[in-house]
């Protein structure tokens, strides 16, 4: 009873085709062929006719795989056996209808061959791409280099120009080429260094590295900056950071400077922030969360996931010397030194940039913590304005002061830009050259001592003069500066009196 079901629902039971031995059919269940009880095997399919010539050997089997039967329009793949036997003169043909299993089959194939194709094309692809990247990496890199050798030169030139009889307004426009060159020498260097990071050429080199050391560093750095625009940098460093770490101290300051840099850049009034705290420590291991928060313009929500992309500017007001590489290339060293990246930020508040990183602690010493050595981010003891035009003194001052120690220093070229500084912070006692352009030194002085700010009133000034003279001496004092020094400088002369000073003050 089943075999009627298996006829009518399997296309996979064996059809059977029994003949006698002059070929002619004598019973089939094959629903292949219909009616053929009686007819000659030979006639119902051309296929058949070469079988004809085995019916008169005895207890023979033959197998044929893959057999393509077209009857009346319908294609059947079969395997398909013939069988005699040793007793019994009839032939038995077993049908195997393999159809839908062969064409599944080919469908696999096709597809196999289709995939084997496929991925030739894109294994050339792929050597195309690899090809063009490695150029273009090529390209940046040695175009990065050289276009650095005249950026640099048009940076020295500048510099002496400076220090050349320039008027006014010539001093205007080399202000103007020293601050685009600058601008270009930031852009060529992120380039580069984007290009090393997508070529997977970002060198890594950890060694032994001081944190406090480093952070010092960055802070010093940054302070000035901030003070130039009138704001605060703090720094709280939890005294539990282990004191020597194993990392690449330029990466890390690259990665911090850069975040400082733009919450100095996005912020105009307030505090830049940049804590850093121990998540987790072991003997061997640490893992420090850096913190650089500001309260500056803060980032739109819906614009928050696009700043680590490559060459995104928010379209602000904030005059902004970038080219949007920055994020993208911290994003990049962060994830190369098995950190994360993340920020939150709420537009006219501020924004916060959280860095975590694991660190190896240096063996031999990982007991040592910051807390154990009382170190601390410098505080200077005073703050100290300087008007100096000539680059050699300026750099000579500040020599001199930093050697002392307890100096922060700010150095500005021009009558304007003192006042500016006065505005934007706090100083403790000027250095004035009486030979400043815009506003000479005795200018300035009357401005100060006649300012309606009351706390600017009574800031020691002590007079540089090139051409120093008696009279010129008698004419500071009487115009209310404090002290008067004679170029070329002699460093004691110079801090004794500072100390004085301030020492009344
Ligand atoms: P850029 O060179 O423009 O500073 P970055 O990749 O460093 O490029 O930053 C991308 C953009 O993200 C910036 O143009 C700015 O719009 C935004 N951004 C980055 N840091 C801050 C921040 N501290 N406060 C506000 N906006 C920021």
């Amino acid at each position: 009873m089943l075999s009627a079901y298996d006829k009518t629902y399997s296309r996979f039971v064996n059809q059977m085709i029994l003949i006698d031995q002059k070929g002619e059919i004598i019973d089939n269940d094959c629903n292949i062929f219909e009616s053929i009880n009686g007819k000659q095997i030979d006639t119902i399919h051309p296929f058949f006719e070469s079988l004809a010539p085995l019916i008169d050997r005895e207890d023979k089997e033959y197998d044929f795989s893959c057999v393509n039967l077209n009857v009346e329009g319908k294609n059947h793949i079969v395997d398909l056996s013939f069988k005699t036997f040793e007793d019994d003169d009839n032939a038995l043909i077993t049908i195997h209808d393999l159809t839908s299993q062969y064409s599944k089959y080919q469908t696999v194939a096709q597809l196999r061959n289709n995939a084997k194709v496929q991925s030739e094309i894109f294994s050339y692809e792929n050597e195309l791409i690899t090809k063009k990247e490695a150029f273009k990496d090529n390209f940046i890199t040695n175009f990065s280099h050289e276009i650095r050798t005249p950026i640099n030169t048009i940076g020295g030139t500048a510099e002496f120009l400076e220090n050349s009889n320039l008027s006014q307004t010539q001093l205007y426009s080399l202000k103007v080429i020293k601050s685009t060159n600058e601008k270009l020498k930031y852009m060529v260097n992120d380039i580069l260094d984007l290009s090393k990071i997508e070529s997977g050429y970002l060198s890594i080199i950890e060694n032994e590295i001081n944190l406090m050391d480093e952070l010092q560093t960055i802070a010093d750095i940054y302070t000035k900056k901030c003070e130039l625009k009138g704001l605060t940098l703090d720094c709280e460093i939890d005294e539990n950071c282990p004191k020597y770490l194993i990392s690449d101290k330029f990466r890390l300051a690259q990665v911090s400077g850069n975040l400082i840099g733009n919450a100095i850049k996005f912020t105009n009034t307030g505090t830049v922030t940049l804590k850093v705290r121990v998540v987790e420590k072991n003997t061997k291991m640490t893992t420090l969360e850096f913190l650089v928060s500001d309260t500056g313009i803060g980032i739109e929500k819906d614009k928050i996931d696009s700043i680590f992309d490559s060459f995104y500017q928010i379209n602000n007001k904030q005059a902004n010397k970038g080219a949007g590489l920055g994020l993208a290339i911290v994003k990049r060293i962060v994830e190369a030194l098995n950190g994360e990246i993340s920020v939150s930020s709420t537009t006219g508040k501020g924004s916060t940039f959280k860095i975590v990183f694991p660190f190896k602690i240096s063996q031999n010493r990982t007991m040592e913590t910051i807390s154990i050595q009382q170190e601390k981010v410098k505080d200077y003891e005073h703050r100290v304005l300087i008007g100096e035009t000539i680059k050699k003194d300026q750099v000579e001052i500040s020599k001199t002061l930093n050697s002392a120690g307890k100096y922060y220093t700010v150095i500005v070229d021009n009558g304007d830009d003192i006042i500016n500084q006065l505005h934007r912070s706090r100083f403790d006692i000027i250095l004035l050259n009486l030979k400043l352009p815009t506003m000479d030194g005795f200018d300035v002085t009357r401005y100060i001592r006649f300012s309606e700010l009351p706390h600017l009133n009574d800031i020691p000034i002590i007079a540089l003069s090139g051409n120093p003279s008696e009279k010129e001496e008698a004419y500071c004092m009487k115009r209310r500066m404090n002290d008067y020094i004679s170029k070329p400088y002699d460093k004691d002369v110079l801090l004794e009196k500072m100390k004085n000073i301030l020492q009344k003050k």
